[in-house]
């Protein structure tokens, strides 16, 4: 097929479940390609010499290649190319911010004609890793000889997974520590199954203890272990304990009961399946109009579950305007079908409770755009005497993480950031302690699954060189 021919295919759309069908359910939104729209959708590909998709991607995946082998029907080829570099590639095409990293770089995207969308590489990612999921058959590598090194890693998030995955592939033995009782981290306890199955998260981890990756659960490093005492007994040590301290809008009436940060929301409703209740243990509090405070993936994520929950009303309160908000545009489409109502630039001055202590109303503030700030994004600016209240009986905090602070507070030769993020060299992803490594969201504050897997599998690469060396 020549270039030409190429450039006649319209983009493939992804089958989805309609918006009045899937407010009732949690199950997926997006249906996933068949083979044949897969196909089409690889022919769309130009095979560009210099391909400047892989420079946006994060892990360097070879993109033109594996998407020639989905053209050629090699799903098995393209699947093993892509895991080259991505251990997790159902859950990076799936959650993967690829509209800004390689598919804005996609030649195609630089056409003005509405045909010349960018091809759809995070779909293409997710089709060929959830055919091999149907397939029933899971691919164990064989491994190389034992090193008789061990390395402990603690949290099992994006990062940590990976960095397990890497690390028992060159032979050392590995295991996890999660405080939680159920592995994934934010994948399991943050992003909704209607999003992310959970399957999918089991599945990854399932392949990992099939290699022989040992997990051990509520195992709180810095309570039960600290890290000099895991360095006793481990030949080197990665922090993978993420970003899970909520940020909070420090106004009135924050403590009434119905407030919520997107934490502790998202974690009743997906680790502790409260929209199962009373079949599971965990309830959540049944409110009928939901504020969430953001602009963000977490705000959508809680937005959305909220409707799913039962409210009837369920609005994003976020202070700028939607041109700023950081969600995946996908995120805030879906949000909007399913009937998120958005109220831009407003922020929260109270939260107004009834004579019980629950949550019946919130202050909003009028915002305009002023200059842009150290984000680049432009600032909100308050509107002054332009307060107005609305009816609300849930509030739900979506204002951004920081990273988890155990560790660093019990380990002082652990050097972190004036706001809490551990200090790493970004070329090996050592911390100042030798032995200990650290990525993910615990060095960046909340970030993305693929950059903490980025940081997992560099510090990976030097844990192996240290344990087979010994030189720090
Ligand atoms: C609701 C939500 C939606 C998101 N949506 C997206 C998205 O669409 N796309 C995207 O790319 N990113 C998204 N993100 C961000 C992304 O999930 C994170 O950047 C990523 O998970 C960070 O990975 P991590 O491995 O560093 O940490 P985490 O995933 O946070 O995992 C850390 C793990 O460490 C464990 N832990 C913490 N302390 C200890 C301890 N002391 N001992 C033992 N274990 C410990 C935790 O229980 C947790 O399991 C979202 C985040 C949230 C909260
Ligand atoms: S830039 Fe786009 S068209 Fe070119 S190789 Fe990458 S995915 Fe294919």
């Amino acid at each position: 097929m020549n270039a030409k021919e190429r450039l006649q295919i319209p983009p493939q759309s992804m089958p989805e479940q309609e918006p009045h069908v899937r407010i009732h359910n949690q199950q997926e939104v997006p249906l996933g390609f068949t083979p044949e729209l897969a196909v089409k959708e690889a022919q769309r590909c130009l095979q560009c010499r210099k391909a400047p998709c892989i420079a946006g991607c994060p892990v360097s995946i070879d993109i033109p290649k594996f998407i020639k082998m989905i053209e050629d029907g090699d799903f098995k080829g393209a699947l093993a190319k892509i895991k080259e570099r991505n251990m997790l590639p159902a859950i990076c095409g799936r959650v993967c911010p690829q509209e800004e990293q390689c598919q804005v770089q996609c030649t195609l995207s630089k056409s003005k004609k509405a045909i010349h969308l960018a091809v759809s590489i995070g779909k293409l990612e997710r089709f060929v890793a959830d055919w091999e999921r149907q397939q029933g058959v899971m691919d164990i590598p064989s491994l190389p000889a034992k090193t008789g090194k061990h390395a402990a890693v603690i949290g099992s998030g994006p990062a940590g997974l990976t960095v397990a995955g890497d690390l028992i592939l060159m032979g050392h033995d590995v295991t996890v520590f999660e405080a939680l009782h159920k592995p994934g981290g934010v994948l399991t306890y943050g992003i909704p199954e209607f999003r992310l199955p959970k399957e999918i998260v089991n599945y990854e981890v399932e392949y990992l203890k099939k290699l022989g990756v040992t997990f051990k659960f509520d195992y709180v490093i810095g309570k039960i272990k600290s890290i000099e005492e895991l360095l006793e007994e481990f030949d080197a040590v990665f922090i993978g304990t993420g970003a899970g301290l909520p940020s909070f809008l420090k106004v009135p009436g924050e403590n009434l009961l119905g407030v919520y940060s997107a934490n502790e929301f998202l974690t009743r409703a997906n680790l502790m399946k409260a929209y199962d209740f009373p079949a599971s243990d965990t309830p959540i509090f049944a409110a009928q109009t939901v504020a969430t405070i953001g602009g963000g993936n977490v705000a959508m994520d809680s937005a959305r579950s909220a409707i799913r929950l039962g409210a009837k009303k369920s609005y994003i309160l976020y202070r700028r305007s939607e041109k700023e908000m950081p969600a995946r545009i996908e995120e805030i489409e879906h949000a909007k079908e399913e009937g998120v109502e958005f109220h831009l630039l407003v922020n929260p001055t109270r939260i107004i409770g009834n004579n019980k202590g629950w949550v019946k109303e919130i202050e909003l503030l009028k915002m305009e755009l002023g200059e842009p700030d150290a984000s680049g994004r432009r600032r909100p600016v308050p509107i002054k005497g332009s307060e107005f209240i609305i009816p609300v009986d849930a509030v739900v905090v979506a204002i951004g993480n920081s990273p988890n602070p155990l560790i660093p507070k019990e380990t002082p030769e652990i050097k972190t950031q004036s706001w809490g993020g551990i200090i790493i060299d970004e070329q090996t992803g050592k911390t100042s302690m030798k032995g200990v490594w650290a990525g993910g969201d615990i060095v960046l504050g909340a970030a993305t699954v693929i950059l903490a897997m980025g940081h997992g599998r560099i510090a990976a690469q030097n844990m192996h060189e240290y344990m087979m060396n010994g030189q720090w």
